[in-house]
């Protein structure tokens, strides 16, 4: 069995091969661990163009397989971009909490003053709970 095609970007100066277009060649089209020299050089618009034609080309069925197989992998890789966001948010917190904490004990911040009022509020609200439980008793 022939080995597979691949298309994969290209960086160096061929001009683009395709008939009457003389754009810079941006992908090399060619069977996987073929010869480089076998490849073809394409640019952007051709390669595009062709990948459109091909899609309408294509028998129904095996046009179905292939955009439910880049859907999924559209899905896949949305979902997967989800769980690296939300790891890079916890580092990010867990980074900020870590900084905050070395600065406050290397005695460059003293903790910060705006706790000192958070900590009076729940000693009033357990007087008035303490006094609501005896009341209930
Ligand atoms: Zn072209």
């Amino acid at each position: 069995m022939l080995s597979k095609m691949i298309v994969e970007p290209y960086s160096q100066n061929l001009r683009c091969e395709m008939n009457r277009c003389s754009r810079k060649g941006n992908w090399a089209i060619g069977r996987e661990g073929g010869p480089k020299a076998a490849r073809t050089i394409w640019c952007d618009d051709c390669l595009r163009s062709i990948t459109y034609a091909c899609m309408k080309a294509l028998p129904d069925d095996y046009r179905e397989e292939l955009l439910a197989a880049i859907g999924l992998k559209l899905e896949e890789e949305k979902a997967s971009n989800a769980k690296v966001e939300e790891l890079e948010r916890q580092i990010a917190d867990a980074q900020a909490e870590i900084l905050k904490s070395s600065l406050v004990s290397a005695g460059v911040v003293r903790k910060p003053a705006a706790k000192k009022p958070v900590q009076r509020k729940p000693s009033v609200k357990n007087e008035g709970t303490k006094a609501k439980a005896g009341a209930k008793k």
